[in-house]
Parts: C-alpha cells; sequence; structure tokens
C-alpha cells in the first residue's frame, strides 16, 4: 500500500466522529491493505512496533523538526519548524504546510535517497510524492531504530530526512505523527480490534483473546484473514513475547468474601512488577537467544538492569516458564526498603554491578502464566499457583509468594497483620477460581483498601470466652457518643492476643454492671480505638449504623469516654464513604 493511500484514509478517519463510522472505515482499510496488512494495523493506531516489542524509535521533537527543516529547503530553519509547531500545536499540520521533495540533490545522504526515483511535485504543489509505500516506511524506520552508537543522531535525522524528502503534504502530516506517538486519529486498540472482526469475519472475543496472547496487532490481523478461527484459536503465549499484566481494584475483604466463597490472600510486596520468561534452551532465534528476559508492567525490557533476578531464575527453572511477579528491594537484614529504590534499579544502564551493590533486589513469584509447554492463563488462580510451586520448586521456593484461601475474616486480618509487620504494603485478594486475564483491571484481583479513619469507641458490653478462654472476656461491644449516652456499633473479637484479652479482662471487670450468661454489662469506661473496613447502615442496632469488620487496635487510655468518638461523626463517615 502507498503511504499517500493510508494517508488519504488516515485523513477519512480523522474527520469521522462516531466510533461506528470509524470502525467502518479501519475495516476498509484493513481489508484493503493486502501485504502491508501488519504495517497498517500498527500505523493506523500510530504503533511503530508491536506492543510486545520495547524497540524504540528514539526520536525526539528537536530531530524531527531538523528533517523536516531539512526536507524544505534552504530557506526553512529548525527554530522555523518549532515556532510553526508551537503556534498550530500540531506537527502534522505543520510538516503537510511544507513543500518536499525539492532536496533531491540533498537526499544523496538520506538513507531513502533514490529509492523513489521520481522528481518531486505532483502538480498539485504538494511536493513529495516519490511512489513511497507504507513498507518502505516500516523498513526504513526499523533500521533508524536500530542505529546505535555515535553519530546515530545524525544517522537517525538523514534517514527520516530520506522520508519526508519523498513525501506529500498528506503523507508528511502522518509520517511526522506517527514518528513522535502523536498519530491521534480517534483509533485505539478496541478500533483495531473490532475493525478486524469485522473485515476479516471472526469473532470479535476471539480476536480479542488473540491480541491479549500475542500483544502484536499486525499478527493477530494477518492470521485472521489467511486462517480464520482456527488460525486465531491457534495463537498462544510465547516464552520471550510478553504479555499485559493482569491488575488489581481496590476493595474490601467484605467484597471478596460477598462475591466468591472464600478469597486466596497474599501479601502485597512494594516493588516494581516484573514477568519472567526463561527457556533453559534459549529463547527465540533457535535457542540462540538468551535463557531469560525480564520484562516491567508495561513490557519494556528490564533484563540487563536486574542480573541478580536472571541468576535467581536460571538457578531455580529448568523448564520453559513465563512468571508474573514482583522485585522487591531489600535492606541487609531482609526487610523490604521502599520501591523507589526498585524503580532506581530499573532505570539503571550503566554500571549495574555497583547499583548492585548500593541496593540489592529480590524476586517474589505469584503467578504463572505458562509453564513447560502448557498456557496457563484460563486455569484458575489456585492451579497456577500449584504450577508456580513446582515450577520453582526447592530451589526457588524462598521467591513463591505464599497464598492462603480463606473465608474467615479472622484469619486473613491476621495475614494483613503479618504482611504490615513484615514491612510491606497490606494484602491481595484474589478469586481463587479466577482466570489471568492479560491487561485487564478486573474484579478478580482486589487490593485491600487501607484502613479509613480509625474510631476510639467506648466498651458498653462484653461476652466471656470459651473453652480454653472461659476466664477472659472476649468479645467487646463499641459505642459511640450520643447526646443521652452511647450506641452500639458492633461487637469487636478480631485482632487482640492472648495477653491483651488478660489486660483487658483486669480492665473491665471494675467496671462490670451486670452478667446474664456469657453476656456482661459494663459501665462505659474503657476507650479502644476500632478500625474496620466500612459503616454500614444496620436495622438491628439502634444507632442505625455498624462497623463491618470492627478489629481491636488498642485502649486509648488516654481519652475520656466523654471525648469518644460520637455518632454524629460516624454519621460524617459514613456518608463520605
Ligand atoms: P497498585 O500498584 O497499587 O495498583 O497495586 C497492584 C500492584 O501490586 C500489582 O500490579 C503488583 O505490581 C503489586 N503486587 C504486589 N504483591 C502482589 C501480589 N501478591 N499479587 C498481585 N500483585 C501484587
Amino acid at each position: 500500500m502507498e503511504l499517500a493511500a493510508f494517508a488519504e484514509r488516515a485523513r477519512a478517519i480523522e474527520a469521522e466522529s462516531a466510533d461506528t463510522d470509524v470502525r467502518e472505515r479501519v475495516t476498509d482499510l484493513l481489508g484493503a491493505a493486502g501485504a502491508d496488512l501488519p504495517v497498517v494495523a500498527r500505523y493506523v493506531q500510530g504503533r511503530v512496533f508491536p506492543a510486545h516489542d520495547s524497540t524504540k524509535l528514539d526520536i525526539g521533537p528537536a530531530l524531527c523538526y531538523e528533517a523536516i527543516a531539512k526536507a524544505a529547503g534552504r530557506n526553512v530553519t529548525v527554530d522555523d519548524v518549532e515556532e510553526r509547531v508551537a503556534d498550530v500545536g500540531d506537527v502534522g499540520e505543520v510538516a503537510s504546510g511544507y513543500d518536499f521533495g525539492g532536496q533531491r540533490g540533498l537526499a544523496a545522504f538520506g538513507a531513502g535517497a533514490g529509492a523513489g526515483g521520481e522528481t518531486g511535485g505532483d502538480g498539485s504543489g504538494a511536493g513529495g510524492t516519490g511512489g513511497l509505500t507504507v513498507a518502505e516506511v516500516d523498513d526504513e524506520l526499523r533500521d533508524l531504530a536500530a542505529t546505535e552508537g555515535s553519530g546515530s543522531r545524525d544517522t537517525k535525522r538523514d534517514i527520516l530526512f530520506g522520508l519526508f524528502n519523498r513525501t506529500g503534504d498528506d503523507e508528511a502530516r502522518y509520517l511526522a505523527r506517527l514518528v513522535l506517538s502523536e498519530m491521534r486519529i480517534g483509533v485505539g486498540d478496541g478500533a483495531v480490534r473490532d475493525a478486524i472482526a469485522d473485515a476479516f469475519d471472526v469473532p470479535v472475543d476471539e480476536v480479542e483473546r488473540a491480541l491479549q496472547v500475542t500483544n502484536d496487532h499486525g499478527e493477530v490481523a494477518v492470521v485472521a484473514r489467511d486462517e480464520g478461527l482456527d488460525g486465531l484459536e491457534s495463537l498462544g503465549l510465547e516464552v520471550g513475547r510478553p504479555v499485559g499484566a493482569m491488575l488489581a481494584q481496590a476493595g474490601t475483604v467484605t467484597e471478596a468474601l460477598d462475591d466468591w466463597e472464600a478469597a486466596a490472600v497474599e501479601w502485597k510486596f512494594d516493588g516494581a512488577r516484573v514477568q519472567v520468561h526463561h527457556d533453559p534452551d534459549g529463547i527465540g532465534d533457535g535457542g540462540e537467544g538468551p535463557r531469560t528476559r525480564l520484562f516491567s508492567r508495561n513490557m519494556e525490557d528490564v533484563t540487563d538492569p536486574l542480573p541478580e533476578v536472571v541468576e535467581f531464575v536460571e538457578g531455580a527453572l529448568d523448564t520453559p516458564a513465563i512468571l508474573d511477579g514482583e522485585v522487591v528491594a531489600v535492606a541487609d537484614d531482609g526487610s523490604p526498603l521502599p520501591f523507589q529504590e526498585v524503580l532506581r534499579r530499573f532505570r539503571r544502564k550503566h554500571d549495574v554491578a555497583k547499583a548492585r551493590e548500593d541496593t540489592s533486589v529480590e524476586f517474589r513469584a505469584f503467578d504463572c502464566l505458562h509453564a513447560d509447554g502448557d498456557d496457563l492463563l484460563d486455569d484458575p488462580l489456585t492451579e497456577r499457583h500449584d504450577r508456580l510451586e513446582s515450577a520453582l520448586g526447592e530451589a526457588g521456593a524462598a521467591a513463591l509468594s505464599a497464598l492462603t484461601v480463606s473465608d474467615d475474616p479472622d484469619e486473613i486480618a491476621a495475614i494483613e497483620a503479618e504482611a504490615l509487620d513484615a514491612g510491606h504494603e497490606g494484602i491481595m485478594l484474589k478469586n481463587p477460581g479466577s482466570a489471568y486475564t492479560p491487561g485487564r483491571r478486573g474484579k478478580q484481583w482486589l487490593k485491600r483498601k487501607p484502613d479509613v479513619e480509625t474510631l476510639d469507641l467506648v466498651v458498653t458490653g462484653a461476652e466471656w470466652g470459651e473453652g480454653r478462654r472461659a476466664e477472659l472476656l472476649g468479645t467487646f461491644e463499641i459505642s459511640a457518643r450520643t447526646d443521652d449516652g452511647f450506641a452500639p456499633l458492633g461487637k469487636v473479637a478480631t485482632g487482640i492476643t492472648d495477653e491483651e484479652l488478660e489486660d483487658l479482662t483486669d480492665l473491665l471487670e471494675p467496671h462490670v454492671l451486670s452478667e446474664d450468661g456469657a453476656d456482661v454489662d459494663v459501665d462505659p469506661a474503657v476507650v479502644f480505638e476500632v478500625g474496620y473496613e466500612e459503616i454500614q447502615a444496620s436495622p438491628t442496632y439502634a444507632a442505625g449504623y455498624a462497623l463491618r469488620f470492627p478489629r481491636f487496635l488498642g485502649v486509648r487510655d488516654d481519652i475520656d469516654p466523654d471525648d469518644t468518638d460520637s455518632l454524629e461523626r460516624v454519621e460524617r463517615l459514613a456518608e463520605r464513604q
């Protein structure tokens, strides 16, 4: 496909405002792309390389303006271009305003030189139109991205100049926008997905799945066209090609236990996400590639900055695998350091050995997407976790994130307390039966919201424990202050150690007013600081509110019962939730 034809269609797409019209035009474009389909499927959404490919053009505005100025002729300076872009706000508009193509002589040092052969000018005053095809642009841009070392900046500028020099106005408009990642014609991932389905008559869900596992719109479009549904279904994960990380939403234990029978609970590590790809025989290139590659959450290759993770993985795994996890920075005593330390390591390109001496990092694995030839995305979380455990084996056991399936809020609170004690961020709650959905922020993974503001509440009742704890008060009714007394909001039994129960019993016994079986009525004298997950409207309690999952945080012996939190404050907090 000629770049001019692509540009004409891009212009028509940009002019549409309704999603359905955009989709129709993209569908037509894909249908007309022929051999250039993979490139066109990417360019139309402003991508030069597939999403999984971290290759970068590394073209900044300055370099692009230089190339434009050069192609525009002797009278145009970089400053002119820059000023016009500042004025107009769109490099495409500015590029399309120049008359390119008169710089044949100069093009001799540009990589695009000679390829077109024709002289510029097509009678329309648009210049360019050197018969440039989308495939040629792709070749040139790949060469450009591969340039490195001293002099690479000039080479890049010259390649770009060579391309601009062969463009007419619309071609220049979209070439400039493409190379600066400013395509902005209103075509996102969703539109391309839908257009692939429409153009090649395949189910959109299957296109979506194929895109999730390959992260390559070009490949998916070609397979949909040439091999149909069967071809799409056969696309799977590939060791060495990253997929989007499954993401979490904020949520509560209440939500997790309401929605699922039980929650899979894990520590939430405060680090940076890393996807590990490993093949003991070498990744890709017929086994010529490295054995391990690491990718960040946005699919950047972070293998080189994290050699100790590579060493760990190579010592632990002996079959091909794709693992999901977190890299954490650790202090000398093994306690976690703030995640900024990890990010510093991620960015480090030089002197990695020195950086490694300053801050060491460790890998924590919590999911397994592929193990020994099996794609596991559709398997339930708990099964994937089993596969993770066996893939890591004994050698890698230290990295395995412990997972507990529980329907007991007390047990979950205890895991959270452990996580916080160990210096981590809190916990993740996951649906034990859920599949792995790459790149999605679904409701299957919840990061527990940090505690809302705590309340200082008065103990107005208690219950004697059972069995071993029969001599101790075990459950405490907590109440908020009202104008004429105290209104109960719930009972706390969670977050209290045996030792604390003894102290609390001693503290409360002098205030016992009456007893009825296990139930004890106490004088409002002792104040608890109480954490909770949420304040609920409640028909059971006279106050009209109840605390969900209240937790004992401590005795506030510095606060008088008359200075505790009022029901009015509870109401205000409830409204703010
Ligand atoms: P946030 O970055 O606050 O949206 O929280 C989600 C992030 O927590 C994930 O993307 C992971 O990088 C990180 N994380 C830490 N521990 C876990 C875990 N056990 N399971 C899943 N994600 C985790």
